[in-house]
């Protein structure tokens, strides 16, 4: 029976639910084991297919035995982020707290764009960001907003700092060649936020770095000089904490001395890196992070949210208050500009994210989020340790996160395809990244099922399957 207002009825929904939330429970176990391949490498349209897609978009008629096998089928085609052999990228396997926030979040449909819209939304959006504040060290003096990933907290970032250049450039626009300075291996976001604010996505001029990527601070006044002389208005230097490829930081204290001195914004892309900050053991990497004026920090990567959880935070409130200000007197008043989230961000209708935040804090304890850190940190490490005493395996650097560059050295110049190889072995999933000119493999220890024995296993498999490479 329909239910009015809720089609299915109330009871179908929490039996359809309870029946899928089953299925994913299952497929969370069978992640977790590693019995099932890491990730599925089928054509999209075989994907279409097997998703009987064409006839459910045509036809409809999904009863609730033909959704929980959609849903298996799903989840069976995708990639595994809880399996030991996940390591490609830099998204977090779910966890508990997360879920429930996005399950809370799914059935009230919230959107405090205004405060009155969500009160309770608005206010753990604003308890999230203070947190994320404090952790950077800047609770008195600051302030902060989050939004939906990385790349958009680096427009917000860049968009602000372009403010403090030039105040009118919000309403009339860029006065003059604005650019921004970063390391080639900067985030491509970074780009992207320049091409849309109107610098060109050449507005980001690449800085002196060292073999591994690292900005070369002490090359980085004659840069912004040189930048002057070509009649160009730097405003703002990107640091990476860490570099999205090779995980290590570029060294913060020593680029907030030059910045200062030569009244430049920096911004500190800690997209993935930023976590570092909730741990005892790993905050040092973020030394020097007081001397910046930004900063960007996806939870969605370290500290386990769903995607996409991303805090901007900035160093002095000036900053930031009043930049999304926009003149929709029948939505907004100036004095909710700290309660009112749409006031805050570049979205509009947007849901009470930091929920995802402030449950994890809650239910793990913010030791509970550092333990995760920790144990994925060292882990790379740990393999590093290993992977560089097996024969043919070749480590550029010692790491610095949980990301782990290698290659292996028989392999020659056919690392990609030895990457497609390892990944179509269904044990691991691996990325590449390009350091200077050579490919290398890439390994982000994001699965907190992932063990020392694993890191054994994938250099087995690696040495295996190379083997196999050879014509
Ligand atoms: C992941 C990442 C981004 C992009 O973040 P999204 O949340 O994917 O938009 C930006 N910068 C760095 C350094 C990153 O690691």
């Amino acid at each position: 029976m329909g239910d009015p207002g809720m089609d299915p009825g109330l009871d179908d929904l929490r039996d359809t639910a309870g029946a899928v939330l089953d299925e994913l429970v299952r497929f969370l176990a069978d992640s977790r084991s590693g019995e099932r391949p890491v990730v599925s490498t089928a054509p999209i349209d075989e994907v279409e297919k097997l998703l009987e897609l064409g006839r459910w978009t045509r036809e409809g008629g999904m009863d609730a035995e033909d959704l929980v096998r959609f849903v298996r089928t799903y989840c069976g085609l995708g990639a595994a982020y809880h399996h030991p052999g996940y390591l490609a990228h830099q998204i977090a396997p779910s966890d508990t707290p997360g879920i429930v926030a996005d399950l809370v979040q799914s059935v009230l449909n919230n959107a405090p764009l205004i405060y009155e819209l969500t009160p309770p939304g608005a206010a753990v959006d604003r308890a999230a960001w203070r947190w994320m504040l404090a952790r950077a060290g800047w609770g008195e003096s600051g302030t902060g907003t989050l939004t939906h990933g990385g790349s958009l907290g680096n427009l917000i970032a860049l968009v602000a700092a372009r403010g403090r250049a030039d105040e009118d450039s919000w309403r009339r626009g860029n006065r003059g060649r604005l650019v921004v300075l970063a390391a080639p291996s900067g985030h491509y976001s970074l780009r992207k936020a320049a091409a849309v604010m109107g610098l060109g996505a050449d507005g980001v001029r690449p800085l002196p770095v060292d073999a591994l990527g690292r900005i070369l601070v002490d090359r980085v006044p004659e840069e912004i000089a040189a930048a002057r002389r070509r009649g160009e208005r730097p405003i703002a230097l990107v640091a990476n904490a860490c570099a999205t490829g090779t995980g290590l930081y570029d060294d913060l204290a020593g680029l907030a001395g030059v910045c200062r001195e030569h009244a430049l914004w920096l911004h500190v892309d800690g997209a993935h890196g930023a976590s570092a900050l909730v741990s005892d053991r790993y905050r040092h990497l973020m030394a020097g992070l007081e001397g910046a004026d930004s900063l960007t920090w996806d939870a969605h990567k370290m500290l386990r949210a769903p995607v996409l959880t991303t805090g901007v935070l900035f160093r002095e409130r000036e900053s930031f208050d009043g930049l999304f200000e926009q003149d929709a007197s029948y939505l907004f008043e100036p004095r909710m500009r700290d309660v009112d989230p749409g006031q805050r961000t570049f979205e509009t209708t947007k849901p009470p994210i930091g929920l995802r935040i402030v449950l994890a804090l809650a239910m793990r304890g913010e030791r509970g989020l550092a333990e995760y850190v920790d144990r994925q940190y060292d882990l790379a490490h740990r393999a590093w340790e290993s992977l560089r005493e097996t024969p043919g395996f070749e480590l550029p650097y010692e790491p610095e996160s949980n990301v782990l560059c290698f290659r292996y050295g028989p392999a020659g110049d056919r690392q990609l395809d030895l990457r497609r190889l390892i990944n179509e072995d269904g044990g691991f999933y691996l990325s590449s990244v390009r350091i200077g000119e050579a490919a290398h493999l890439r390994a982000a220890f994001m699965s907190p099922t992932t063990g020392a024995e694993d890191v054994d296993a994938l250099g087995a498999a690696t040495a295996r399957l190379a083997a196999a490479l050879r014509p």
